[in-house]
């Protein structure tokens, strides 16, 4: 009898273990190299299984069932991983960002946010740290759900929610006698502080974006918002969650207040000295330059790009960017995209080559780097087994030629092929 239920046991067993076999989805992916995240590596394969990298390498065993993959010519990378998004954005050449705030409606506004998400995915991003609806609420967070409920194609995204500001800092703004809906939430003091972080974390914000400046000088300049101690008590709120912290800051002065904090990332730094910049490197902060969106805006007023000369906003930035490389910051790759065309994500890319760095630098801070500051690379930011197969294939090799990074060959995330050329 026992003899019996073990015999049916095995059987049971062996069953069980075919069909999971026959059952599970493998690819087999044979491109030229293989940029692992941090190098790359001529020759190598890789082979996912279902929703995982199952093996990556010169030579792989049990590949027998996979569909094979040629990719002669190509050059594979981890899904690029952006920085600092706003898909509920569009480019303010269409639509000025007050307009888009004011008079877009909420359903045009995330009928638009599916289609950006889209083209982000389809250019290979397939992750994107999402900093702020501007006006529209919680709505990333159900964005990003019927993302995961694959209802649309889009990349993961970690989302901000409302983004918090000081009082009386941010736009739009009407007459005084007017109040209107902010683009952010405002909080002031401690309490309204803790209050606002853990509101938006309950409502699903998996990063909490705070504006340390913003253009309320008394002639519109940017000027600090926030104390040391406002940012350092939203700082340890969400940090005590497991929750990283982004600051925008442009002036030197709100950079060294978000320094003092200890938020994990910078964004823009476009007036950050050599002071400030040694101040992150010391204290393992962060930058994430936004290089496109200044080149962006600059056109957007007038400039006419490689027939004017660079106006004052892109120099400095120019400027700024290689103070950061020269102090040794860690440089994420986040350009602010909303203020430019989602799926352009690769102009950032291009930008930080044309501003003094290396190209695979650059494909670090797109892979690697941005999975380790966002708290990501469990998950997503490398070629590693266990991962999720979140992949991009191009022609060519932007380690050599970084524009060959919109040569799109192949597009997958956690296992399903969304693009294929
Ligand atoms: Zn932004």
């Amino acid at each position: 009898m026992r003899l019996k239920v073990l015999l049916i046991a095995m059987l049971f067993y062996y069953y069980n273990t075919c069909i999971s076999q026959s059952n599970d989805k493998l690819y087999l992916l044979k491109p030229d190299r293989v940029f692992d995240g941090e190098q790359m590596h001529d020759g190598w394969q890789v082979l996912v299984k279902n929703n995982l990298i199952e093996a990556v390498g010169n030579s792989i065993s049990n590949t027998t069932n996979a569909t094979v993959i040629e990719l002669k010519g190509c050059t594979l990378l981890p899904g690029l991983i952006e920085g600092h998004s706003h898909l509920f954005l569009h480019p303010y050449n269409e639509t000025s960002w007050e307009d888009q705030v004011l008079r877009e409606s909420d359903a045009e506004r995330t009928a638009r946010a599916t289609v950006h998400a889209k083209e982000t995915l389809f250019a290979g991003f397939t992750t994107v740290r999402d900093l702020g609806t501007e006006g529209m609420g919680y709505s990333d967070v159900g964005l990003k759900e019927a993302i995961n409920k694959s209802i649309i194609p889009g990349p993961r995204i970690l989302t901000s929610t409302k983004a918090i500001v000081a009082t009386g800092s941010y736009a739009p703004k009407l007459k005084n006698e007017i109040d209107i809906p902010k683009g952010a939430a405002e909080a002031d003091g401690e309490d309204a502080l803790i209050k606002e972080v853990r509101n938006q974390i309950g409502k699903g914000a998996d990063v909490i974006k705070l504006y340390a400046d913003y253009r309320w000088g008394v002639n519109n300049e940017a000027e600090p918002t926030f104390t040391i101690d406002e940012l350092k008590k939203a700082v340890e709120v969400a940090n005590s969650s497991g929750r990283i912290v982004a600051a925008h800051a442009t002036t030197a002065e709100g950079m060294r207040r978000a320094t003092l904090a200890g938020v994990t990332t910078i964004e823009h730094g476009d007036d950050g000295t050599h002071e400030v910049f040694e101040m992150m490197k010391q204290k393992g902060i962060a930058y994430c330059p936004t290089l496109a969106a200044t080149d962006a805006v600059a056109q957007y007023k007038g400039w006419k790009k490689g027939i004017d000369p660079e106006p004052e906003s892109v120099i400095n930035k120019r400027r700024s960017f290689s103070e950061a490389l020269k102090a040794g910051v860690t440089i994420c790759m986040g350009g602010d995209v909303g203020v430019f065309a989602h799926g352009d994500n690769a102009r950032e890319m291009e930008m930080m080559v044309d501003y003094g760095m290396k190209p695979t630098d650059v494909l670090r801070s797109a892979t690697s780097v941005n999975a380790d500051v966002f708290k990501i690379n469990n998950t997503v930011g490398r070629i590693k087994k266990g991962l999720y197969a979140d992949i991009l294939v191009v022609t060519g090799d932007p380690s050599a030629n970084i524009h060959d990074i919109r040569n799109t060959k192949l597009v997958m995330k956690d296992g399903v092929i969304y693009l294929s050329k």
